[in-house]
């Protein structure tokens, strides 16, 4: 929600669909507040006051801009009234930080779900001076999480019985409860939240514990899409693809759903739809258990540029191989990174695995220690960080079904002369995922999406 304007048309699409069934919306901040809060929090752990005012003002002034479009008074004032608070909520936050000179997370989970609580109350109060009887809900009350800040994970039984307690009787006396995506708060209260662009993941968390019968995410694209236009002119728009498809796709860099947003939903099968805010018309993508004309083979590629390669080497044949592959999973899982693709060698026993970019520094950090001697030693070589690559993913359904695919794909990609560094295939034979160089990514995805002739 970008403006006064794109606030007023999500209202429609929620007072629509309340007008036709019981209804929960779940709401994003409005379009890069979540990066202005996080900017703010820099300058105060930076010591930058001026800073730190500056953007204040600035996140005053885009709300109450806002405010003043959307309602009139008394409405206005109300609301106005309610920002207010909420903002010095941050600014509390953030003097705190400029004081102490550092961020502690959780302060910082606090702080950043603030652009949420803003955009719930102006649609909520828009709302209602449309005679919808629509009130914002802070999920810190609903969202029960562990406590991994800035990356929290729901406790769904818990969460059920909030949801159950605080919205069900509200949805069963007619009214619309706006919900802030993106924030939750641990069993002892202390905020968090779930990952950036984690509003659609609070969705899906939410549809499960209410037992949903479909969850709506609305957007500024079309739906899902066979790659990513800006890549591919051709790409098409798929009407229907199963929860893995979909959750693969996200995984593998496409920007439409959080990655996590499936999984509370598979269990009990509550259909998806992802729509296009701006374009009500277009049909939008279904994200359904089985997809009417089952199995289609590749469906979608994907790619993902701010990837880091790392390879670890034995020096010595002394080292049992698969204890440091044991050992360096446990490395990751510690530093709580996601593998998004990995790759072995029998006889060397060497084994490279590719993550993202933003979790290279926690990742090192707990590799060094857990080989902390093998590496003084001299038994492991220096770990090695190759961050000239991408990740191009193709994902499908019954893919096994299809022989020679895999043969057809790495061709087409070396008649673009682009060099492939490493390949994993799951054994759910549901994505190949190539590593290649960054320069050649895009001429990969192109050759790849003609090859399997993905597209309109
Ligand atoms: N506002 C949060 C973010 O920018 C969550 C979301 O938009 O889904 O990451
Ligand atoms: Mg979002």
């Amino acid at each position: 929600m970008g403006s006064a304007e794109r606030i007023a048309s999500a209202a429609q699409i929620c007072q629509d669909a309340h007008s036709q069934r019981p209804t929960c919306a779940i709401v994003s901040a409005m379009s890069k507040v979540t990066d202005m809060l996080l900017e703010t929090l820099r300058h105060a752990e930076g010591g930058d006051e001026q800073g730190v005012d500056a953007m204040l003002a600035k996140l005053d002034t885009r709300h109450r801009e806002c405010c003043n479009e959307l309602l009139d008074e008394p409405l206005r004032s109300e609301t106005q009234a309610a920002l207010d608070e909420i903002l010095a909520e941050f600014a509390r936050i953030a003097r705190g930080i400029l004081m102490l000179g550092e961020r502690p997370p959780r302060s910082v989970d606090e702080a950043i779900a603030v652009g949420e609580r803003l955009s719930a109350q102006l649609i909520a109060a828009y709302l209602r001076s449309r005679s919808v009887d629509a009130f914002a809900v802070n999920a810190r009350d609903v969202i029960v999480t562990d406590a991994v800040f800035g990356n929290a994970s729901p406790l769904l039984e818990q969460t059920r019985e909030k949801a159950q307690n605080t919205l069900r009787p509200a949805l069963e006396s007619g009214r619309l409860p706006i919900i802030t995506g993106f924030n939750g708060a641990t069993i002892d209260g202390r905020p968090t939240t779930l990952g950036r662009g984690g509003s659609d993941f609070s969705a899906s968390i939410v549809a499960s514990v209410l037992d949903a019968s479909e969850l709506w995410i609305w957007s500024d694209v079309d739906g899902i899409l066979s790659a990513d236009p800006r890549l591919v002119p051709n790409a098409k728009l798929l009407e229907e693809i199963t929860y893995r498809e979909a959750a693969e796709l996200a995984y593998n860099g496409a920007k439409v759903l959080h990655p996590r947003t499936l999984a509370p939903l598979m269990e009990k099968e509550i259909p998806v739809r992802s729509k296009n805010s701006f374009d009500l018309s277009k049909p939008g993508t279904r994200i359904v258990p089985v997809t009417r004309d089952g199995p289609l083979g590749p469906r979608a590629v994907t790619s993902m540029n701010n990837v880091a390669l790392v390879s670890l080497d034995p020096a010595s044949a002394v080292l049992n191989g698969t204890k440091i592959m044991a050992r360096s999973l446990e490395a990751l899982a510690a530093a709580n990174a996601e593998v998004l693709a990995l790759s072995s060698s029998s006889y060397r026993q060497n084994f490279c695995f590719l993550i993202r970019q933003s979790e290279l520094p926690a990742v090192i950090e707990h590799l060094e220690e857990v080989f902390a001697l093998e590496l003084a030693h001299g038994y492991l070589h220096p770990i090695d960080v190759d961050l000239d690559v991408g990740l191009l993913a193709i994902v499908g359904e019954g893919m096994n079904g299809h022989p020679g695919l895999a043969g057809r794909i790495f061709t087409a990609i070396s008649r673009e002369m682009v060099n492939i560094i490493a390949i994993a295939q799951g054994s759910s034979e549901l994505t190949i995922a190539i590593v290649v160089r960054k320069d050649g990514i895009e001429k990969a995805v192109r050759a790849v999406h003609q090859e399997c002739e993905l597209g309109a």
